[in-house]
């Protein structure tokens, strides 16, 4: 079929699509399936021996070491659980620097002396696995022949049957790693980390006298933003199947300007894919909560509830492919591009953290006074110290060649990392900046003036939608993360942080104590201390405003505006320290992940270049010729038969399409460029050489759109993929 063929037999196509019906049962409630695929504690305690179990339990609630010992009775017990709910293969799941989620699958069976097979699977293989590591992204972390690398059971997180129509999997969530123990995924860094916060917090914990404080942990609610658009169009569009987001189409008649899709009535189809998933989700033990429309039309959004950092970011990989394989069977295509279409709001993946233990839950709830809760009060000073002091760190752990066409557009917010701590906590850190802090802020109450009405209460801390990293009651939610990103690095790098803060507070605190200082004394210190060396950080203003950045500057807030410009944060020496002190990842471990940072921004974008130069030429610029023909031709048909015809509509399209081709020329020869052998000058060419031959590409191809008629124009148009659905 030519192009504009398969354009307008995608609008056929969608509109004859009938979709699925969803898979729950007439007698089925929600809540029924919860868990039913994951080799969870009720599991567990059913099918393990007593001191096996007991000795799980205080490895995944406790943090106690890991008794090799039991390896073999939970193998046993998996295995006969995971049979019994169909699986044929096991694999070990592990999260490589792609960013993506990679298994190796291995059958139960195992071939026996007498010719015959018998189900296996024993403690050591539950434990390690051996995947060749050659093609995975390693940033020179190991030599080609030393291609192998292991993977190892994270006990912490629970194994679970994936369900396949064409055979059951029984999935061990692991680390990845390299055979000298080196790092070469998102999990190991991320359970370091949690290991580093954990031991003190605990420290400080202890001085406000819980003498043997739970095992501390960080909780993270990640808020997953995407887009849905039929299946039809995404497969008529080159770009979005193979780079996620649109390389080409002008901007809509109607936009988002009405904001109103934003938490409109969910559109049927939708809803029976979100039912569906969320049937899915719950088999998995993933507590899927919120859902709603988002700003722009066609997208959503779907909310989890808060889980330990390790837990949660597994499980939303998980999500992210439920979301894919579902979305396909209702004849959709889910994205998670950070900016699918240029204009319209894009997508992010609001990181809600929070640290504390199963004791005392989140340590972030101020409680009705924060200015007499000193507890709180010194873990979010260790908040306000963390994010100063490393704002470069935060936001590497955000950045991507996608994400960067998110951040500081209108809709996200910018690159600036600052805090907003809301009034009430404003006033009190003010106070305390001042000497003492002896009053909070009331909460107060909405007076709605209708009598039938409940009287609600108001929050003390109104909500900022523009900052990038806000208080919200009982934690905090970092906003900057990208929608297709792995919330590990966020995860990693405030735990990280955080452990360094809490370090410094615990040991100021300790020192004080035993010179025999007063303890309240000491803790007024040290806040007074923490507020005017790092309350620069704290604005609670509109961080979308032009005014922000001048005044930012002012306070020295790092602006990062882009992925090239934010990577060697990684590699600066204060960054090298932290990290090798909280053993987190050491130098090679960090050098590593810059090379990578930069082979992805390099990759990403010379994919998009290709896609860009592809379809320009054989797309667009075909189907702008014909048009200009046509008008050609028309203008001497007239001419021929004496009416004066207006050349106008020639030269209106001659100009862009002159334009398009020179573009596409110029890309043409970028790519063809050698942009030198190091990772840093190939993703520098990248962002700085081919961004901008695109963009010029994109700008002549997207004014030829609202010229060319429209059954000749070859590619789904925003029009189509945003509101048909
Ligand atoms: P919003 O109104 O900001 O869009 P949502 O309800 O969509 O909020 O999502 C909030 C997320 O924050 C949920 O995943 C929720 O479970 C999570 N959350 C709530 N309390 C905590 C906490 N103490 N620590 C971490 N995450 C939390
Ligand atoms: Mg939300």
């Amino acid at each position: 079929m030519s192009g504009n063929a398969v354009r307008l037999q995608a609008i056929k196509d969608v509109e004859a699509y009938v979709p699925p019906a969803v898979s729950y049962t007439d007698d089925e409630a929600p809540g029924d399936v919860f868990g039913e695929n994951v080799f969870n504690k009720v599991v567990m305690q059913k099918r393990l021996p007593k001191s096996v179990y007991k000795s799980v339990i205080a490895t995944i609630e406790h943090g106690k070491k890991l008794d090799p010992m039991v390896a073999d009775a939970v193998a046993s017990a998996m295995k006969d659980w995971a049979l019994a709910k169909g699986a044929t293969h096991y694999a070990h799941v592990f999260y490589p620097l792609t960013g993506l989620t990679a298994e190796k699958h291995d059958s139960f069976l195992e071939p026996v002396a007498d010719g015959s097979t018998l189900a296996e699977f024993a403690g050591k293989t539950l434990i390690q696995g051996e995947p060749d590591a050659s093609s995975f992204p390693n940033g020179g972390l190991r030599n080609t022949f030393e291609a192998r690398g292991y993977t190892g059971w994270d006990v912490t997180s629970p194994a679970y049957v994936l369900e396949n129509p064409n055979g059951n999997t029984l999935c061990i969530p692991t680390v990845f790693v390299s055979m000298t123990g080196e790092a070469l995924d998102h999990k190991t860094p991320l359970l370091r980390s949690q290991q580093a916060m954990g031991e003190h917090a605990e420290r400080i914990l202890k001085l406000f006298g819980h003498e043997s404080p739970e095992h501390v942990v960080s909780f993270c609610g990640p808020e997953q933003e995407y887009f849905l658009v039929d299946r039809h169009f995404f497969l008529a569009r080159p770009d979005l199947l193979n780079s996620g987001r649109t390389l080409f189409g002008a901007k809509p008649p109607k936009g988002q300007e009405f904001d109103d899709h934003y938490f409109g009535a969910i559109p049927e189809r939708v809803l029976g894919f979100m039912m569906d998933t969320e049937r899915e989700l719950f088999k998995l033990g993933i507590p899927a909560k919120t859902r709603h429309n988002e700003v722009a039309p066609g997208q959503f959004e779907i909310a989890p509830m808060f889980e330990r950092g390790n837990i949660a970011a597994d499980h939303q990989q998980l999500l992210m492919t439920t979301f894919k394989t579902i979305a396909k069977k209702h004849g959709m295509a889910c994205l998670f591009h950070e900016k699918p279409f240029d204009g319209v709001n894009g997508s992010g993946k609001h990181v809600n953290f929070s640290l504390g233990n199963s004791e005392l839950g989140s340590l972030l709830v101020p409680g009705d006074n924060p200015h007499d809760n000193a507890q709180f009060l010194v873990f979010c000073a260790a908040v306000i110290r963390a994010v100063h002091k490393y704002a470069g760190l935060l936001r590497v752990s955000v950045a991507s060649a996608t994400n960067d066409h998110r951040l500081g557009a209108n809709e996200a917010p910018p690159a600036i990392i600052s805090i907003f701590l809301g009034d009430q906590l404003a006033d009190v850190f003010d106070q305390i900046a001042k000497g003492a802090a002896t009053s909070s802020k009331d909460k107060g109450t909405m007076m709605i003036g209708v009598d039938t009405l409940p009287i609600l209460p108001t929050d003390p801390g109104d909500r900022n939608r523009t900052s990038p990293f806000a208080f919200t009651g009982n934690r905090f939610e970092f906003r900057a993360p990208g929608s297709m990103q792995t919330v590990n690095e966020p995860i990693v790098t405030i735990n990280t942080i955080m452990a360094e803060a809490l370090d410094h507070i615990a040991t100021q605190l300790e020192t004080a104590v035993e010179a025999g200082e007063d303890f309240d004394t000491a803790v007024q210190n040290l806040l007074t201390e923490i507020i005017t060396d790092h309350g620069a950080v704290v604005f609670n203003g509109d961080g979308y405003s032009d005014n922000w950045q001048i005044e930012a500057e002012s306070r020295g807030l790092p602006n990062l505006r882009t992925t090239l410009d934010a990577l060697p944060e990684l590699i600066t020496d204060e960054s090298m320290e932290l990290f090798e002190r909280y053993k987190v990842f050491n130098h090679r471990e960090m050098h590593s992940r810059y090379e990578i940072g930069l082979e992805q921004y390099a990759l990403t974008i010379g994919v998009e270049a290709r896609l860009t130069l592809e379809i320009g030429s054989t797309q667009v610029l075909p189907a702008a010729v014909r048009h200009q023909t046509e008008v050609a031709t028309n203008i001497g048909a007239l001419k021929a038969v004496g009416v004066e015809a207006d050349t106008a509509p020639l030269d209106e399209v001659s100009a862009p399409i002159a334009a398009l081709r020179a573009a596409l020329a110029t890309l043409k020869a970028a790519l063809a460029d050698h942009a030198g052998d190091s990772a840093l000058a190939e993703a520098t060419h990248a962002g700085t050489v081919l961004l901008p031959a695109m963009a010029d590409v994109r700008t002549a191809a997207d004014a030829l759109e609202s010229i060319v008629a429209d059954d000749l124009w070859p590619l789904p148009t925003y029009q189509e993929m945003l509101f048909i659905l």
